[in-house]
């Protein structure tokens, strides 16, 4: 036995689409066989079944119908796999035994455009990463909006992480064993492998696109070929949105590492990985999905040029300052749909009649945005009137050529204004008249023959007849009608005449919709030879949506316009953290100066019990920075600000509020990773650093890092938040270090948190005060600040003894051993040893004993 035809074929196109589900057409439905079978039932909960394949086994099969195909396709690729579709490739008439069949388009997560499968408020990017040997070039797309973009790198996996985070791509490609490796390990992507040969041609890149940014180069080429030739592989057609290769210099706008964009919750929040809760949450209020893409891009890559950011803020306070023209705008622009995602599919050849109108709605709203946008006669606005082109002759065309209620679907006609064409007029006359024409031949047959049950009927099979019942049939003139068809109590005739008009009508049918169909084609070919107008157009509405929504989030949330100074220092009064603040009540949240500059003020220790407000504080001083330097107002009375190269966080590992993941080597990788980094216009956000092991342990390594900081990296303006009250020493000690603290208050039985920062260390003793209002025993309180007493005092003779002899080492580590024997000998001496359970003595020689062993 061998396989069926049919089977030789599946397996000859198999063979060339082994990463993808084939979805293999036969008749109405879409089959899979075997491992695809397998893995598709149980994916999509379909029935297994099996089919005669030729060989002793059944093929494991299963299949969909054809028309509900979207709705399948769209859960595997969520799932992140790709599905080859397979159709047949001639007309089943003309073909010569099986007929032929080939993959028409393979559809993945990084390439999709079904708008029922994304997000339209985000991008969905596809990356190619090469090693070009001496950099990893950089390429991104996405097919849906047809941006490319490109740059090159150093050959770091940790850069490569920056960009990656930046894009979130869904899908990438790399012809480098390491990166995949790497991206394997830390991403969740999916990953294709392809080798460089499979490239397109470098210049070919270059002659791909219409215009290309300055500074490229063959590490940008060549991940831009190897991205270009699978989107070619996948789409099977040209790609012709995308017309401009944008490329970006890492440098323009300021690198968020990956950690910081997740400590900052900026787009997503750390606990449920949701828009709610992050900055973009509270930042975003645009009118169109364009502009909340653009303002996702704004927020993944604040900016680091002076001119840029000024042209950005001046621009919201020229919308914020008109409040009528505001409103206005938000209106104007809501009647503008997703221009970027329909003109990319007239590109790709799947766009629909109704996606038409829905452009010329939007069009349509042009020129009243404009109107509002000319009244602001206003620097970054008035670059943007200037370029804005209201696309008039592509509204004017789809206004004369399409159907106010054209159909979703292309095939059954009903898309062109008979208006437009005149031979759809024609046709559609002919389908007018001839029902006329019938009845009146009806009417004319009728009364020749004086038959007066004769009707013209119609059906598929037989066309046009005349019908007349058995009764009748003498009254039937000789020679007069041809016979058709006979039923049991009637006959039925056609009529040389009825055979012509009946030509004419089916004909016109038949015509018209094949017409309307070509006409629908040339008219999307000519709005695809305007594509790069309309991207550009749609660009500017991005722009000015972003424009109006900063505008507007500053109004709805009292925002001000942030003075960007030159002095490097940070003045910011009343200052809030815009979530926390958004998630409580009006009025709840305590607003926080904060004063700092590159010298004596430049590393701020922040001290305060838990739960009293500090890490809040701290992100509440990146968040501003960051809003600022995207081009938003900030939340606070008044804010002078520096532009910051890079804003660093870091969260102590048992801090952490992702909980669990990370440890303290992460942690201190993510120090030295600062360190490495930072520069003296950075911004450095340390919180609860060295917590994540033993108290003396983490202590001296923060006191360590204070010092390294503000030694290695002269301006770096630092916040740290810690819980080690010896650190406090430092102000005075260290030039630039200052303290703060956050303020408590005692109410009756209870502590009230003020939330409020101010100037100095916070009281130690504050645990025994919560303990002794919690009610525990007076004298278990006494005895608590005598061991205290006698710890500071043990505290204050070894730290004075660290910061006046730091540079001796010896000293400073017999300094520390003293200190932690006469710790445990304090230990020892407390225990009354006759009122503890053996267990508990246990557990207390094992504490012992663990430190002793740590003391060497
Ligand atoms: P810490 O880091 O000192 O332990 P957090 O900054 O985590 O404290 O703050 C604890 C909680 O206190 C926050 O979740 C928030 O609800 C509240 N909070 C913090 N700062 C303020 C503030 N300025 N005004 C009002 N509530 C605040
Ligand atoms: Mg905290």
């Amino acid at each position: 036995m061998g396989l069926t035809p049919m089977m030789q074929q599946y397996f000859s196109i198999k063979e060339n689409y082994k990463d993808c589900i084939l979805f293999y057409r036969l008749g109405d439905f879409y089959e899979m066989f075997f491992d695809d079978a397998e893995l598709a039932s149980k994916e999509l909960e379909l029935v297994l079944t099996g089919r005669d394949c030729g060989l002793e086994e059944r093929a494991p099969m299963c299949g969909i119908p054809y028309h509900a195909a979207n709705g399948y396709i769209g859960k595997l690729i969520r799932k992140g796999y790709k599905v080859g579709i397979c159709e047949q490739v001639e007309d089943p008439k003309e073909a010569k035994g099986i007929v032929k069949r080939d993959v028409v388009k393979i559809i993945t997560p990084g390439t999709m455009l079904d708008e029922n499968f994304m997000d339209n408020r985000r991008n969905n990017y596809i990356m190619a990463v090469t090693d070009t040997g001496d950099r990893y070039g950089l390429a991104f797309c996405d097919i849906s909006t047809g941006e490319f973009q490109g740059t090159f790198i150093e050959k770091s996996l940790v850069l490569l992480d920056n960009e990656i985070s930046k894009f979130s791509p869904a899908e990438v490609v790399v012809s480098d064993p390491v990166i995949s490796d790497h991206i394997q390990d830390k991403w969740n992507i999916l990953i294709n492998i392809r080798e460089m040969e499979d490239a397109v041609d470098k210049s070919a890149v270059q002659s791909y696109f219409k215009s290309l940014s300055g500074g490229y180069n063959r590490v940008v080429a060549s991940a831009s070929s190897l991205l270009l030739a699978y989107l070619e592989e996948t789409q099977k057609t040209a790609l012709t949105n995308l017309t401009h290769l944008e490329i970006y210099n890492t440098n323009d706008s300021m690198t968020l590492d990956v950690n910081t964009k997740r400590n900052l919750e900026l787009t997503e929040n750390i606990v449920d990985k949701g828009k709610r809760g992050s900055l973009l949450w509270v930042l975003d209020d645009t009118s169109t999905a364009m502009g909340s893409r653009n303002l996702r891009r704004w927020v993944e890559a604040p900016l680091v040029n002076r001119e840029m950011i000024a042209r950005r803020l001046d621009a919201v306070e020229a919308v914020y300052s008109n409040i009528n023209l505001l409103e206005d705008l938000r209106e104007a622009l809501k009647g503008v749909f997703d221009i970027e995602r329909i003109v990319s599919k007239i590109a790709l050849k799947s766009v629909n009649p109704k996606e038409m109108l829905t452009l010329k709605k939007s069009l349509g709203n042009l020129p009243a945005i404009k109107e509002l946008l000319a009244r602001i006669d206003y620097g970054e606005l008035s670059r943007l009137v200037a370029k804005f082109d209201t696309l008039r002759d592509i509204h004017t065309l789809l206004e004369e050529s399409i159907e106010e209620d054209a159909p979703m679907s292309m095939k059954d006609g009903g898309i062109i204004r008979s208006s437009y064409n005149e031979e759809i007029e024609e046709l559609r006359d002919i389908r007018i008249n001839g029902k006329k024409w019938i009845a009146e031949m009806e009417q004319k047959e009728r009364e020749f023959t004086g038959i007066k049950s004769l009707k013209v009927g119609y059906n598929k099979v037989f066309g046009y007849y005349i019908e007349i019942s058995k009764s009748n049939y003498s009254s039937i003139p000789e020679g007069r009608y041809i016979r058709k068809q006979t039923l049991a109590n009637a006959e039925r005739f056609i009529t040389e005449e009825l055979k012509l008009i009946e030509d004419k009508i089916l004909g016109a049918e038949e015509k018209l919709a094949a017409l309307e169909y070509r006409v629908f084609g040339e008219i999307r070919s000519s709005i695809e030879m305007e594509i790069e107008r309309l991207k550009q157009t749609a660009r500017i509405i991005a722009d000015v949506d972003c424009y109006q929504c900063l505008a507007k989030v500053a109004r709805d949330n009292s925002y001000v316009k942030p003075h960007m100074n030159e002095d490097g220092g940070i003045s910011i009064t009343e200052g809030r953290h815009p979530v926390v603040e958004k998630m409580m009540q009006k009025g709840e949240f305590v607003s926080n100066d904060l004063t700092m500059n590159q010298m004596n003020e430049r590393f701020l220790i922040i001290t305060g019990p838990n739960m009293a407000g500090k890490s809040t504080y701290m992100r509440q001083a990146a968040l501003i920075s960051l809003m600022a330097q995207i081009g938003s107002f900030v939340p606070a009375k008044s804010a002078s600000l520096p532009i910051s190269d890079r804003i660093f966080t870091r969260i102590g590992a048992s801090d952490d509020l992702a909980g669990g993941k990370s440890t303290f080597m992460v942690e201190m990788s993510e120090v030295s990773d600062i360190l490495m980094n930072a520069t003296g216009s950075s911004l450095i956000i340390l919180d609860e650093v060295g917590r994540g092991t033993s108290t003396y342990d983490g202590l001296s390594i923060a006191w360590a890092v204070i010092e390294h900081i503000l030694k290695a990296i002269p301006g770096a303006k630092t916040l740290f938040a810690t819980h080690y009250h010896e650190l406090t020493v430092l102000e005075g000690e260290l030039e630039g270090v200052k303290n703060y603290s956050v303020l408590v208050k005692e109410v009756g039985k209870s502590i009230a948190f003020l939330r409020k920062i101010v100037p100095g260390g916070a009281d130690e003793s504050y645990g025994i005060e919560v303990a002794r209002l919690a009610g525990l025993p007076k004298n278990l309180l006494g005895r608590a600040k005598e061991i205290l007493g006698k710890l500071e005092k043990k505290d204050a003779k070894v730290i004075k003894g660290i910061s006046s002899v730091k540079e001796e080492k010896e000293t400073l580590q017999i300094g520390l051993f003293d200190y932690e024997k006469e710790l445990m000998l304090d230990k020892l001496k407390s225990l009354d040893v006759l009122n503890i359970t053996p267990m508990e003595a246990l557990k207390i020689l094992h504490e012992i004993h663990t430190e002793a062993k740590e003391l060497n």
